[in-house]
């Protein structure tokens, strides 16, 4: 071994040792993850929400349309990829069956609501999908998101999914998987297309060791969301 390449090995040691487990990349930098919104004298601030960790975040999905690709299935693909991306215990997906103990809803954008019309709601969109929520009045933290029929909610999440042409089982489970990465608290995008959350046309469902390590340095924030309280 030449020098160089003895001390490039001893510093990768170091890193090691100095990591919770050597499975994440350590060289690949965290994308922004915080959600740009306004503050309340209309300045723009980036906000950071997140789950508390270890939450297991129930998802609805409500508005299937007969004849498309199916929500549910996307949603369980979703769930699967991104469980396996939270491998330090940050929060994870589970799909319920019961408005009420939902803490997000994933729906087609044209299909009869089950939230009430959004006010002041904000969040991460693209051509095909948005996530959305609703900011309290100091822009700390998120309201719940009523329902419709009156039940008690403790929804802090809509995602809305548009029909389009080529809108196939493939595309779509790619575009529900980027929407739970939203969920999960990743409320901006990345700017690699090989990235889960690349804006733009999906070309995995997913995430990349850029999402992974963004995902954990997220929850290495103090921000958490809590749907008991309100916000
Ligand atoms: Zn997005």
């Amino acid at each position: 071994l030449t020098p160089g390449v003895r001390r490039g090995g001893l510093g990768a040691l170091l890193a090691l040792a100095a990591c919770d487990a050597p499975v994440v990349p350590l060289d690949i930098p965290p994308y922004e993850f915080r959600l740009p919104a306004s503050a309340p004298d209309g300045s723009a601030v980036l906000r950071t929400f997140h789950w508390g960790p270890g939450v297991t975040v129930p998802v609805l999905v409500a508005g299937e349309v007969p004849g498309r690709p199916d929500l549910r299935r996307a949603l369980e693909r979703a769930v699967v990829v991104w469980d396996r991306a939270a491998i330090f215990g940050e929060a994870r997906l589970r799909i319920t069956d019961a408005p009420s103990q939902a803490y997000a809803v994933l729906e087609w954008d044209d299909a009869e609501p089950i939230l009430t019309a959004p006010v002041a709601c904000v969040g991460p969109s693209t051509g095909s999908a948005s996530t959305r929520g609703c900011l309290t009045p100091d822009g700390e933290g998120l309201e719940v998101w009523p329902l419709r029929d009156g039940t008690p909610s403790r929804v802090l999440f809509r995602v809305h999914v548009r029909m389009a042409p080529g809108m196939d089982e493939l595309r779509l489970g790619r575009l529900v998987a980027h929407e739970m990465g939203h969920v999960l608290g990743i409320l901006n995008h990345s700017t690699d297309p090989t990235d889960l959350m690349w804006p733009g046309s999906l070309s995995t469902g997913d995430p990349s060791p850029a999402d992974r390590v963004t995902l954990r340095t997220l929850y290495r924030t103090p921000r958490t969301l809590d749907p008991g309280a309100g916000r």
